[in-house]
């Protein structure tokens, strides 16, 4: 026990440990007084850099079409049984009007990889949102694109980019996805989204298929090397019309196990505690703000599109309405002893 909490204390104070004390940590997840012993930790270490504070986020789900076909998500191009939607970008303002007035300062545009959104248009809406909304940051999770496109994003006005590098391992990779995806040009977007100036998101599902303890420390050994402003961590929940609907999800209690980990290697980033968290577990975001996370991305898509954006089963809709949806994640927030704040909630060294 006293080496598990010796290497705990290592990773606080050196934000670094070798692969093969990554892989001796996460085995013994299950431990219950290494847990408590970590999850003390990692909270402090967050109380120390945010606060109490919990930044929200408006998420809009602009685009339920995606050229590509990973295996493990319900938005795949090979799932017929998928309904496909595109808001506009009046809807997509729209939308950004009720958050803002709901209190948002950052808007997050995410969506499969659908190629009717050229550049242009991408750029068109995110200029319109930032003259629109001055004091409001703009995220993009639109996923693998060149270094031109994104310096045209950056260029028009976006802040951040969440690009989850999905597993480390690129043999691990090229199983949970076809052989047009590569991990090495996921990985290289991401070092060109940092080089660019963006608040970087980079991340992985806990529990995806194949995936062993090995791979989970190489998760951290890249996050120690890339550095992202923000780490997007939940875990795998099979869709019923993928190649992988009959995989077992992924852990609650490993993925909770993670999230302190990264903020104790990342001390300053920005941790969601996220949708499939509260997913898997009806508590799982309270659970996750209580052992590192400090961003909660509440739903503002408009309520007849948000059935239509399942990457996985179940998943989770909080209130009909967006102001429902907020009400709902204010007091869950509040109830696990946090506040929510009304700001753009950058990174420290971006604001
Ligand atoms: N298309 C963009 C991309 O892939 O980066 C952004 C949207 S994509 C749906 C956002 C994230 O959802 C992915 O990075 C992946 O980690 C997560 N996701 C997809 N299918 C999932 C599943 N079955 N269980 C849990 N998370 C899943
Ligand atoms: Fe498309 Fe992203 Fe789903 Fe992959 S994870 S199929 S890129 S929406």
């Amino acid at each position: 026990m006293n080496n598990l909490i010796s290497l705990v204390d290592k990773l606080h104070l050196e934000n670094h440990l070798e692969k093969k004390e990554y892989i001796t940590l996460i085995k013994a997840f299950d431990n219950t007084q290494l847990r408590e012993y970590l999850f003390t930790l990692s909270d402090k270490v967050r109380q120390e850099n945010y606060g109490k504070d919990v930044y929200l986020r408006g998420l809009i789900e602009f685009t339920s079409y995606c050229k590509n076909d990973c295996y493990y998500c319900g938005l795949r191009c090979s799932n017929r049984e998928a309904e496909r939607y595109r808001l506009s970008k009046e809807d997509i303002l729209l939308c950004c009007e009720e958050g803002y007035s709901l209190g948002f300062r950052t808007f997050v545009l995410q969506g499969g990889e659908d190629m009717h959104y050229t550049d242009e248009i991408i750029c068109d809406i995110v200029r319109t949102i930032k003259e629109k909304f001055s004091q409001c940051a703009v995220t993009l999770s639109i996923g693998e694109k060149s270094k031109e496109s994104y310096q045209r994003y950056f260029d028009a006005g976006a802040d951040r980019y969440l690009l989850r590098h999905e597993t480390a391992d690129l043999s691990h990779y090229s199983k949970l996805h076809p052989a047009n995806l590569s991990g090495q040009f996921r990985q290289e977007c991401l070092f060109n989204l940092k080089e660019i100036g963006f608040q970087t998101g980079a991340g992985f599902m806990v529990g995806s298929p194949y995936q062993t303890v090995e791979n989970l420390a190489d998760d951290m050994l890249f996050l120690e090397k890339l550095k992202p402003e923000m780490v997007g961590i939940g875990p795998f929940i099979p869709h019923h019309a993928t190649p992988f609907k009959q995989e077992k999800k992924g852990s609650v209690e490993l993925t909770l196990f993670m999230l302190a980990l990264v903020r104790l290697a990342l001390p300053t980033c920005l941790l969601p505690a996220t949708t499939a968290l509260g997913t898997a577990d009806s508590d799982g975001r309270q659970k996750g703000l209580k052992c590192g996370a400090n961003v909660l991305m509440p739903n503002l898509s408009p309520v007849t599109v948000r059935k239509k954006y399942l990457l996985y089963d179940n998943k989770i809709a909080l209130g009909d309405e967006s102001a429902q949806c907020v009400e709902q994640v204010r007091r869950m927030v509040e109830n696990a002893g946090y506040k929510a704040v009304i700001s753009r909630g950058d990174h420290i060294l971006h604001r």
